[in-house]
């Protein structure tokens, strides 16, 4: 039996037998402790019969773990260089497909129609580079994939706003784009030892599941966005005034008071202590105001 690619040793015999340097600009952490793994296969609630897409595969230490544990796994790496190395790595897995492509410009609606056509339900998987976790995040989540849910490691702090609850402080546009599409709960912190290079900042498991129907209803999606980022523009400001200086404009004022009241709620209260139902009132009520 091969030992697992996620121990420091491997790792590192791996990344001198191919002369490899980390690319900080492509956010090169990678995981070197099994248990951490085998927590974020565990919050896929992936089985056997299930199949994973994962972003950034790096020496394959996490798709190792997935293809332990799942039918398929079909992984987007970005960078050239580690392409021989993941064949090398993942070469027992014959259930593993590798594409060297970044997963911004991955057309990745049709490899899950292509390669995951006997699998019972899709995760997607990853130790997400830092520098573009949200970009990532948010353009999986638009292009409406057919899948169950997004396991992702990220920075601690973007996994508490995404997962953030009206009111708390990390609460913002951010938590209610996520929260649109998926239930978000953060199932645990990550200290960054458990990496090499070690970032400069803890991380933690996410775990996304969508739902089937948004939670709420909009007049349009766009419209509601502008008014969720309006609200959040200066979180020292109340709706009233981030609404006139950031959606509307000075001279609407009454009007923006009798949407807000219509809407049944007070125009001294600040965006963050909205909900995302909340939003979809004051949207509806602020539409005709925009059109
Ligand atoms: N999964 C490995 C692990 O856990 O050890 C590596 C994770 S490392 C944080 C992120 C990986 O994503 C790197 O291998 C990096 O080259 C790759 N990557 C960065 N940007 C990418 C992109 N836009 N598309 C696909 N892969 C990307």
């Amino acid at each position: 039996m091969t030992k697992d690619i996620a121990t420091p040793i491997r790792t590192r015999e791996i990344l001198n037998n191919h002369k490899f340097s980390f690319k900080k600009s492509l956010g090169q952490n990678f995981l070197i402790d099994v248990n951490i793994l085998r927590k974020i296969v565990d919050a896929t609630g992936l089985t056997q019969e299930d199949g994973a897409i994962e972003v950034g595969p790096g020496i394959g230490a996490l798709t190792e773990q997935l293809a332990k544990r799942t039918k398929k796994v079909t992984a987007f790496e970005i960078d050239q260089r580690l392409i021989p190395i993941l064949q090398d790595t993942l070469a027992p897995y014959s259930h593993v497909a590798v594409h060297h492509q970044d997963i911004l410009k991955a057309d990745v609606k049709s490899v899950i129609e292509n390669d995951m056509q006997d699998v019972r339900r899709v995760g997607v998987v990853g130790n997400l580079p830092y520098y573009v976790t949200t970009p990532i995040l948010m353009s999986l989540l638009e292009q409406d994939l057919p899948v169950s849910g997004y396991t992702v490691m990220i920075q601690k702090e973007v996994a508490d706003r995404i997962a953030a609850k009206p009111g708390t402080k990390d609460y913002g546009s951010l938590s209610i784009a996520v929260q649109y599409h998926a239930k978000a709960k953060k199932v645990m912190t990550v200290p960054k030892t458990v990496f090499v290079p070690q970032p400069n900042v803890d991380s933690a498991i996410l775990h996304l599941e969508l739902l089937e129907e948004p939670p709420i209803k909009v007049p349009d999606k766009d419209f509601y966005f502008q008014v969720v980022r309006a609200s959040f523009a200066q979180r020292r400001k109340t709706l009233l005034n981030n609404l006139q200086h950031n959606l509307l404009g000075k001279e609407q004022k009454q009007e923006i008071i009798q949407a807000l009241e219509e809407a049944g709620i007070d125009s001294q209260r600040r965006g963050e202590t909205l909900s995302m139902e909340e939003f979809s009132r004051l949207s509806f009520a602020l539409y005709p105001l925009y059109n």
